[in-house]
């Protein structure tokens, strides 16, 4: 079966709408997020229309601030450190990627750690690895954390997980977020020997490597979960575009117990995530 991850992102959404609007009433705040984008990259420029759309449409502020491609790290450090002073900005999102000659490391650690909505800096990502309360989690790993739990129950505990990738961005934090629920953790990456063999251990696979259909039925354990993160583009014979996962979807689906799709699995998670996270940061303002 598939893990319908629009609905419950829908549903997540509906659900942070209702705060947001209580928020607003009991204490005055509305959340705001701003989205800062470097450069002309379309698939960058339909994101964040994507992000600007669904925080306006939850009753959330939502601004974007377009630079130039050959903006500097100078510049692009000062509009952070406004926004860092600005108690009106509860969120703040650097799309990613930036152009090469901006230091991504740099400009995350320049981001108030409290209003890191993405949860990608060092204090956050600390404070994940630690497994203190309170930080800001990516939003990726968040959502498949959620989409698992909508399949599985509330108790993941002494599940083997295998994540296929030790990204920042998504391989590393969700392997955190799984060891949190008590699951056992193995993960894999591009040096890992008998890969197939390693997979088909998992109780939970999370695949987030960049392939295009790299996961194969004979890899999967009869019965288990899968979270699909990857989102690629491929061209069929006759020139039709589409996106696919990571996992070869039409030969795993009869396999596992549920699978999220690629499109509507983790990818609608993510900027619901992200909604979540800026409500987190405007309730601290707001009860501080
Ligand atoms: P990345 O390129 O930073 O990391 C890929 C990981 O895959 C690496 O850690 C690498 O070790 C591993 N890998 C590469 N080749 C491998 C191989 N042959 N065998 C085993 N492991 C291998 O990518 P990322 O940023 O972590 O993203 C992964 C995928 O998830 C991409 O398709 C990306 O588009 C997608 N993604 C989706 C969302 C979403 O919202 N759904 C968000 C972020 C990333």
């Amino acid at each position: 079966m598939n893990i319908d991850g629009k609905l419950i992102a829908k549903n997540l959404r509906d659900h942070l709408a209702v705060e947001v609007a209580e928020l607003k009433v009991s204490h005055g705040v509305q959340p705001s997020l701003t989205v800062i984008i470097v450069g002309d990259d379309p698939a960058s420029h339909v994101y964040v229309k994507n992000k600007i759309k669904q925080t306006q449409e939850i009753g959330m502020i939502s601004n974007e601030i377009v630079l130039p491609i050959d903006t500097t790290e100078e510049h692009l450090l000062n509009e952070l450190e406004k926004l860092n002073s600005d108690n009106n900005v509860h969120g703040i999102l650097v799309q990613l990627p930036l152009p090469k000659h901006l230091n991504e490391n740099a400009v995350i650690s320049a981001i108030n750690p409290e209003k890191d909505v993405d949860g990608f800096h060092a204090v956050n990502s600390g404070k994940l690895f630690n497994g203190e309360e309170g930080g800001l989690v990516p939003c990726t790993p968040q959502g498949c954390i959620l989409l698992a739990k909508e399949h599985l129950g509330t108790d993941l505990s002494g599940l083997h997980a295998v994540v296929i990738g030790r990204s920042n961005i998504v391989g590393k934090p969700v392997a955190m977020l799984l060891l949190q629920e008590n699951c056992t953790i193995t993960i894999a990456h591009s040096k890992t020997k008998n890969l197939a063999e390693v997979c088909k251990q998992a109780d939970i696979l999370v695949a987030a490597v960049g392939i295009a259909n790299f996961v194969k039925a004979d890899w999967v354990k009869d019965g288990a979960t899968i979270i699909d993160v990857g989102i690629n583009r491929i061209t069929s014979e006759t020139g039709v575009t589409k996106l696919v996962g990571d996992v070869d979807y039409d030969e795993v689906v009869s396999k596992c117990s549920a699978i999220t799709p690629v499109p509507g699995g983790v990818g609608p998670m993510t900027i619901a995530c992200l909604l979540s996270n800026t409500l987190i940061a405007a309730k601290k303002v707001a009860y501080n």
